[in-house]
């Protein structure tokens, strides 16, 4: 054990909520015209701003999958200005570059060219795979098929993007299926070596959605998934748990050892009925001390996995351990 519990400093971003897929348990999509739908430039430097004042490190860009082809999302985007969402994201990374924030996207499955282009705007990327199992949650989101988000993880090893992925417990899946997401994902770190956490998330149902009545999982399921991961996981990949979602405490003396992004400015877009706990109170809960990393991993740091144009920030923002610099 390494002593302490690691954690990232973040300014979540949710640039659409717009998204081809429909899953069962989904309280963030909205409709083109609903509020929200999507984010215009100044509402995104405003939040940066808020974040770099915050001392962020972190702009974590969240959207739904693929919003382009939803029909209507092309004439929102270019209402506010630009013909591609991608060209809209890449300008957005770059301002958070520019005002001392490092992006983190959640771009869901995208072209290997699109990825490629996003690596060069972002210190690391992130998908969740959720499951390795064909699911009745994911029965109207073709962007879940398992075969796909796994071939998309691999996509980012080719490319040295250093990686986020996770299982999410709780949504129709067995305990055999949650052994066989997580090997699968340890095989694609074994062949790249780019995954630097796997989140285990907890199903948090939502009001208005179709599983609004089902039952989050137990406490004893979420310390068995924990402890499940630090088996089967390579060493060098951490297991994080959301500790706005669940108590921390129980699950890193089971293994997690890490928080993920935690917000000082922001709501958790995606759970926004569950407020981030202040950090100091955190690590009290936990009797460990919290060390803050930034969104890349100091292992990639120290090697280097990042391009030309992130390279002076991340330079800026980091120790000589690939830690967050204090
Ligand atoms: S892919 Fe994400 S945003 Fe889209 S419906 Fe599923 S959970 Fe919601």
């Amino acid at each position: 054990m390494q002593g302490f519990v690691t954690f990232s400093r973040n300014v979540f971003i949710p640039l659409t909520r717009v998204c081809r897929n429909s899953c069962a348990y989904c309280g963030f999509k909205r409709g083109v015209d609903e509020e929200g739908a999507l984010l215009d430039y100044h509402s995104v430097v405003g939040l940066l701003r808020r974040g770099a004042l915050s001392s962020c490190a972190e702009a974590l860009f969240t959207f739904g999958e693929a919003p382009w082809v939803v029909e209507g999302f092309g004439d929102r985007l270019e209402e506010i200005g630009f013909g591609s969402f991608i060209d809209y994201l890449v300008e957005c990374s770059r301002k958070a570059i520019e005002m001392g924030l490092l992006p983190h996207t959640n771009a869901g499955v995208i072209s290997f060219s699109d990825l490629r282009r996003l690596k060069s705007v972002n210190a690391s990327m992130g998908l969740m795979l959720e499951t390795t199992a064909d699911l009745e949650a994911h029965a109207d989101s073709p962007g879940k098929d398992p075969a796909t988000r796994l071939r998309f993880i691999e996509e980012a090893g080719r490319l040295k993007i250093p990686f986020t992925t996770g299982i999410l417990i709780g949504i129709g899946e067995s305990l055999s299926d949650r052994i066989e997401s997580l090997e699968a994902i340890a095989r694609v770190h074994r062949r790249f070596g780019h995954i630097q956490e796997v989140i285990i998330q907890n199903f948090s149902p939502k009001p208005g959605t179709k599983m609004s009545r089902c039952e989050p999982p137990l406490a004893s399921t979420m310390l068995e998934a924990v402890s499940l991961a630090r088996s089967i996981l390579p060493e060098d990949v951490a297991v994080q748990v959301p500790p706005n979602l669940i108590d921390p405490k129980s699950l890193v003396e089971h293994g997690a050892s890490d928080l993920g992004g935690i917000s000082t400015v922001t709501i958790d877009h995606i759970n926004p009925e569950a407020p981030w706990p202040r950090i100091e109170e955190l690590a009290r809960r936990i009797g460990m001390p919290l060390r803050e990393r930034l969104p890349i991993y100091p292992k990639y740091v120290r090697d280097s996995w990042y391009s030309d144009e992130i390279r002076p920030l991340i330079e800026m923002l980091s120790d000589r351990e690939g830690f967050r610099k204090v």
